[in-house]
């Protein structure tokens, strides 16, 4: 089965506004058909329509987060519907740095998970397991059933239009990366439950990406591997030439 693959930017809490148009200008001709690698960026949510509006043919721009609710008394919050409006197409749900800070929980990531797709929003649903979990060899099962509460109450068909990121959170920052092999294993175990909730046909189309400490230099060896479709990237996705360089190899 061939997955389109993907090459998905996190630019968490960095950058200003020059400094963000700057990269989209830089990269913006150069990037790769999106009919052979979907590039996304995701974005601080103050830059979303200004990236919007300058992204070319082969750039997509995402969210890192969103809340669950369609409004109301919300403070600092942003909904599924305000990103759709200003013509985002992701949103990052439940990357272990809001999961570790801000209290985002299993639940939290479903609720918003459903309400992305209900908004027509890609989720890229993130899991991943702390160091002593990979330590005491329960990593599998750990992840799955993050995977399981994420995917609560979302039918098949819905299950398809959403992208999973596995993120060990040992991996993320640290300049640690799973091995290939351990990725892989691990993205293969996401499948195998992915199947278990859905069949073979969903966990054979389903994309599911890699991330920590992925850059340049070691992404050809994960995207090699029999699952790993893509990455979801941090520090490597800050400077244009070397997140340019992440999307030529996928
Ligand atoms: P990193 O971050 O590539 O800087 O390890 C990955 C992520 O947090 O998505």
């Amino acid at each position: 089965m061939k997955r389109k693959p993907i090459m998905a930017g996190n630019w968490k809490m960095y950058k200003n506004r020059d400094e963000a148009l700057a990269f989209i200008y830089q990269i913006n001709e150069k990037l790769p058909s999106s009919e052979l690698v979907e590039t996304v960026v995701c974005a601080p949510a103050v830059y979303l329509r200004d990236l919007v509006k300058r992204q070319g043919d082969n750039l997509r721009v995402g969210a890192q987060n969103m809340h669950y609710l369609d409004e109301g008394a919300y403070t600092g919050e942003i909904s599924a519907g305000m990103i759709k409006n200003i013509g985002v197409e992701y949103v990052v749900l439940g990357h272990s740095e809001r999961r570790a800070y801000y209290n985002e929980t299993d639940e939290t990531v479903n609720l918003k998970t459903k309400k992305a797709i209900e908004s027509d929003i890609v989720p890229i649903v993130c899991v991943g397991e702390e160091l002593s979990i990979r330590e005491n060899g329960t990593t599998d099962k750990v992840v799955g059933e993050q995977v399981v509460k994420a995917y609560k109450d979302i039918s098949k068909e819905d299950a398809l239009k959403t992208v999973i990121a596995y993120e060990p959170i040992w991996a993320i920052g640290t300049g640690k990366t799973a091995t290939p092999q351990q990725a892989n294993e691990t993205i293969v175990a996401i499948r195998k439950v992915v199947e278990g909730l859905y069949g073979k046909d969903v966990a054979d189309r389903i994309r599911i990406l890699y991330g920590g400490s992925v850059k340049p230099e070691n992404v050809v060896e994960l995207l090699s591997t029999s699952d790993i479709d893509g990455a979801l990237v941090g520090g490597a996705s800050l400077k244009p030439e070397s997140f340019l360089a992440l999307a030529e190899a996928a």
